[in-house]
């Protein structure tokens, strides 16, 4: 049994200088943007900005100064993603590289990948995307059935990845493959990271209900790629990607995809709101402040070299659920007879659309109840 630890978010320095150079920059390089793509900001894709902020040093804040990064505490990083987030900063060019493929190149790579990938994701340049999800593996990923076989030139990749968010749009994907042949289950995986510019690779749209462009089919047509794009341990990648998903889990992104909504409702609801808005907006806040704590808290175990995987479940399936009721609660208690153009009712249709997928994305509720009850030692 795993249990359930809290630890105090102790960051090094002073965090509210970080905050306010940061707001600072943000005045100054933040483009305007749009309020439904401010909402959503950790898919909003722009280079220009992205470019900007990791020569500013707010990207691979937490990697070594000679992989061109930041050498700066996790915690530090936490802060920065937080404010990011409140801002609906388009981070979504960088996001995932930033997040979890850097770290685990860090970890796991050799020292040629680190110095082949780790500088351009700091510098905010370099994106990648996560090749998990197959049509028979989401939830059950042991099911993982693209093959890549060992041969003297290089690995020779085949199958099919779906789901995978902004592979039109990066440079490399991290997938998830399985190496030995004939091996079953989470046995005999590996991760490969692959360039998406490889002969072989056909990358389709796929579009989703709002009419965005995210998700993509990629095809691994006998893809040939060299012995050193294997990353860390052949067969230990089932290992590999749990702590992956750890990185995934617990972020101030797990309870702050609706934010913009709480932000506009308050500034829609005046200095004399409404009874029941008023209510909403201190219930809703009350709620955001105890899933900081509580995400902050297990960013404070992942930061201590611990294994949060319990806690970062929590996390994602409270602050999901936080997420998703927002728009419905919103709905609930302002007024119907809106202008349709509005910026509160155009971000509430939006949300409407897009927050069943929260649940979603990153492991699916019904799973990630089971881990917390196994971890628990409920089951
Ligand atoms: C916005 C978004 C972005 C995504 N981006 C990526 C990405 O970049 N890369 C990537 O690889 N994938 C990505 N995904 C895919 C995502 O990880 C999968 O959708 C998810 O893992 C669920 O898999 P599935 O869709 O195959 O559903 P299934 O696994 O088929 O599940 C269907 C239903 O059965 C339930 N279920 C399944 N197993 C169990 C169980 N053991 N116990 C109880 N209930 C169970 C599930 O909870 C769900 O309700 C993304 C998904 C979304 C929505």
């Amino acid at each position: 049994m795993q249990g359930f630890a809290l630890y105090p978010f102790d960051p090094p320095g002073d965090i509210s200088a970080l905050r306010a150079d940061l707001r600072t920059w943000l005045a100054d390089h933040q483009p305007r943007g749009d309020i439904v793509e401010r909402a959503n900001c950790w898919a909003s894709f722009d280079a220009g900005f992205s470019r900007a902020l990791g020569a500013a040093g707010y990207i691979g804040m937490t990697l070594p100064a000679r992989y061109g990064g930041g050498e700066r505490h996790p915690l530090e990083r936490y802060v920065v993603i937080e404010e990011l987030l409140a801002a609906g900063a388009p981070v979504g060019a960088h996001w995932i590289a930033d997040r979890q493929t850097g770290p685990l190149i860090l970890r796991y790579g050799s020292e040629e990948q680190r110095q082949r990938y780790l500088p351009g994701i700091a510098k905010g340049e370099l994106y990648a995307c996560i090749g998990l999800s197959e049509p028979g593996a989401g939830s059950d990923l042991a099911a993982v059935r693209t093959s890549a076989r060992e041969t003297a030139e290089g690995w020779r990749i085949n199958g099919q990845k779906i789901w995978t968010t902004g592979a039109h749009l990066s440079h490399v994907i991290l997938a998830l493959v399985r190496t030995e042949e004939g091996s079953e289950r989470n046995a005999g995986l590996s991760q490969l990271l692959v360039d998406l510019d490889t002969p072989g690779i056909t990358i389709r749209p796929i579009i989703d209900m709002a009419g965005n462009h995210d998700f993509n089919e990629i095809f691994f047509d006998d893809v040939l790629v060299p012995h050193g794009a294997l990353i860390g341990t052949r067969g230990e990648g089932w290992k590999q990607v749990t702590a992956e998903l750890g990185l995934e889990r617990s972020g101030p992104e797990r309870y702050l995809s609706s934010h913009a909504l709480l932000a506009a409702l308050i500034d829609a609801a005046g200095s004399d709101p409404d009874p029941a808005v008023a209510a909403l907006i201190g219930e809703l806040t009350a709620e955001m402040w105890t899933l900081r704590q509580l995400s902050m808290s297990t960013a404070a175990k992942l930061a201590a070299g611990e294994d949060p995987m319990v806690e970062a479940s929590v996390v994602k399936e409270l602050g999901n659920a936080f997420e998703q009721d927002m728009p419905r609660r919103v709905q609930a208690v302002i007024d119907c007879g809106w202008d349709d153009n509005a910026d509160l009712a155009r971000l509430l249709r939006a949300l409407l659309i897009a927050s069943p997928s929260f649940s979603l994305r990153g492991g699916t509720r019904e799973v990630i109840r089971g881990i917390i009850a196994r971890g628990l030692g409920l089951r």
